[in-house]
């Protein structure tokens, strides 16, 4: 496995493979990595001939300057795990490799990124989409690897690589999760053992409105949850909200054939996690 921590180092290496006629594989981390990482390692791994991992804490997507220092790194750690799971290179850019200049660019979604995290993290996607647009300048990947567990990134991402007509393709890859249910993240080593407890409830939670979806009112369904969440002391909700699957639009009544997606952010204690979980 090759550590790349330049753009020139990565782009050598790289030019070299497409020379060779190799399939490129992309995952775009920032580290902490984890079995839900390793997945997307794998999905690439058997997609494609050869696979690069980014790991880079892009400071442009936090809104929140106390979450961008908390952020775990581990880049040791990181690169034994991915050398173990069979990954091809590493690119490990500094911030400066990645913004010699701030990266003025806006881009605009519509209303993709107006809602939901968009709206709950002012500025989030737009650093999503700078740091990605980067990356996939910089890799030139064949096929780029995503967690569906940030599933409005994934329609975003999509909408980025049509509105600048990258040839990449996009693969969604399914959710990995604790034998508890909680969705992996990075950000599951900064809770405290009480706080990663009252987590576990997330999908509970979730799982509960899978089950009744349908049975009432969306809105009373997400007052249900809303409730069950506030029965717990360190959680507390940022939003809980019922969405076409593709617009990410909230839905109050549901049209025959629409698919229907519940997605959470919630706040044990003071860490952030996401979850979502389709529902019909
Ligand atoms: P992050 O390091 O949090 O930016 O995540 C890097 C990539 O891994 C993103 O595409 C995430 O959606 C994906 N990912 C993170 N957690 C999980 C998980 N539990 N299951 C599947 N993919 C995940």
């Amino acid at each position: 496995m090759t550590i790349c921590g330049t753009i020139l180092e990565v782009d050598r290496i790289l030019n070299r493979y497409r020379q060779q006629g190799e399939v490129i594989g992309f995952v775009p981390t920032m580290g902490a990595l984890h079995e839900g990482h390793l997945s997307l390692l794998r999905a690439s791994k058997k997609a494609c001939t050869k696979s690069v991992c980014s790991i880079f804490v892009n400071p442009t997507q936090f809104n929140d300057k106390k979450d961008l220092e908390r952020y775990p790194r581990m880049p040791e750690k990181d690169c034994a795990m991915l050398e173990q799971a069979g990954c091809d290179v590493v690119f490990m850019p500094s911030v400066e490799e990645m913004y010699p200049a701030p990266d003025e660019r806006q881009f605009d979604f519509g209303r993709l990124d107006k809602v939901l995290d968009g709206a709950h993290r002012p500025g989030h996607f737009n650093g999503v989409a700078q740091v990605v647009s980067k990356l996939f300048a910089i890799i030139k990947p064949d096929k780029a690897f995503f967690g569906l567990k940030d599933y409005q990134q994934v329609l975003i991402v999509k909408k980025m690589v049509e509105q600048l007509a990258m040839p990449v393709e996009i693969v969604p890859c399914p959710i990995l999760r604790e034998p508890d249910g909680l969705a992996m993240s990075s950000r599951n080593m900064l809770l405290t053992a009480a706080e990663r407890k009252a987590a576990s409830l997330i999908p509970q939670i979730m799982q509960m409105a899978r089950q009744q979806f349908g049975t009432m009112p969306v809105a009373e369904l997400k007052n249900k949850m809303l409730e069950e969440v506030r029965k717990e002391p360190l959680l507390k909700p940022d939003y809980i909200a019922f969405c076409d699957a593709e617009t990410l639009e909230s839905v109050s009544e549901v049209r025959p054939g629409q698919k229907i997606i519940c997605l959470a952010a919630i706040f044990s204690g003071k860490i952030r996690l996401i979850d979502n979980m389709p529902v019909n």
